[in-house]
């Protein structure tokens, strides 16, 4: 026991920042492989070699305990004020020629896995300059394992987050009974509620969500983003609908469960499909 403690640790500490928890981004990497072309399926597992892209899908999080990746903390989120679109923001930090948020961390990353030379040697400058090695010795695994991460993290209606509460980091809650911050029920708990291994809950979010599939796949993006921003209002308008009489925190239980797991499907559906879009366009 006393041996994992460390390690424990170190897994915490990414928490403080907005991210769906493991099993929410290997469930998009799953989504999105299940939906590759062959050419893009062949192309993947090249640059992973003896890695799966579910594996490497959440090693972006693991890397944050190593200060020599400290750059790369803002590429998992952007802050959208409720006054604001996503579109406002991405405007605003289309000036500044760093890669500010996950917005611009994504075009990088799609940028890169095109063979785009200025991008590719752009990426090969910021791990040089900052000293850290690409992931499995390669530059597309790299960028895979920051594409599927990074397109998970945005569809986390909690992710694109008003920066006071720290995308309801700072809200405690009930959820059946035990106490959490709003962000991990969102990021973990209602998926860990299921008790599914990552690869029945893909299938079974495959199975309720097939049929939007093709609608999904179209939308670029600052869409993306802006629809978590939608349900994001949602998730606060809903969060004192049952107190606890005792604490008077938010009680949230079966109900809660029962109404938002849906849409915990949908946003890990739409992920999936659309990082699956973006690989077969760009590594056709
Ligand atoms: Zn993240």
């Amino acid at each position: 026991m006393l041996r994992h403690f460390p390690l424990l640790f170190l897994l915490t500490l990414p928490q403080l920042l907005p991210a769906w928890g493991a099993n929410g981004h290997r469930i998009v990497a799953q989504i999105c492989y299940d939906n590759l072309t062959d050419q893009a399926r062949e192309k993947v597992d090249a640059a992973l070699g003896d890695n799966y892209l579910a594996q490497v899908s959440t090693w972006p999080d693991y890397i944050r305990a190593e200060s020599g990746w400290d750059f790369t903390h803002p590429w998992h989120y952007m802050t959208v004020q409720p006054d604001e679109t996503v579109a406002d923001v991405a405007r605003q930090t289309a000036t500044d020629p760093a890669i500010d948020d996950v917005n611009e961390a994504i075009a990088f990353m799609t940028d890169v896995l095109a063979g785009d030379s200025e991008a590719r040697q752009r990426m090969t400058d910021l791990l040089q300059q900052h000293d850290v090695d690409p992931l499995a010795g390669s530059l597309d695994a790299t960028a895979l394992a920051f594409l599927i991460h990074f397109v998970a993290d945005v569809h986390m209606p909690l992710h694109v987050g008003k920066n006071r509460d720290l995308g309801g980091n700072r809200i405690t809650v009930l959820f059946f009974g035990e106490r959490y911050n709003l962000h991990s029920v969102w990021d973990t708990q209602i998926i860990e509620q299921e008790r599914l291994s990552y690869t029945e809950f893909a299938n079974f979010v495959t199975m309720h969500t097939r049929a939007r599939r093709a609608d999904w796949a179209e939308a670029s993006p600052e869409t993306w983003m802006q629809e978590s921003v939608a349900l994001r209002e949602v998730v606060y308008n809903t969060l004192y609908d049952n107190t606890d009489r005792e604490t008077g925190l938010p009680d949230l239980g079966y109900d809660y469960q029962h109404d938002f797991l849906p849409i915990v499907e949908e946003r890990l559906g739409a992920a999936g499909y659309r990082a699956a879009a973006v690989l077969n366009r760009v590594l056709n």
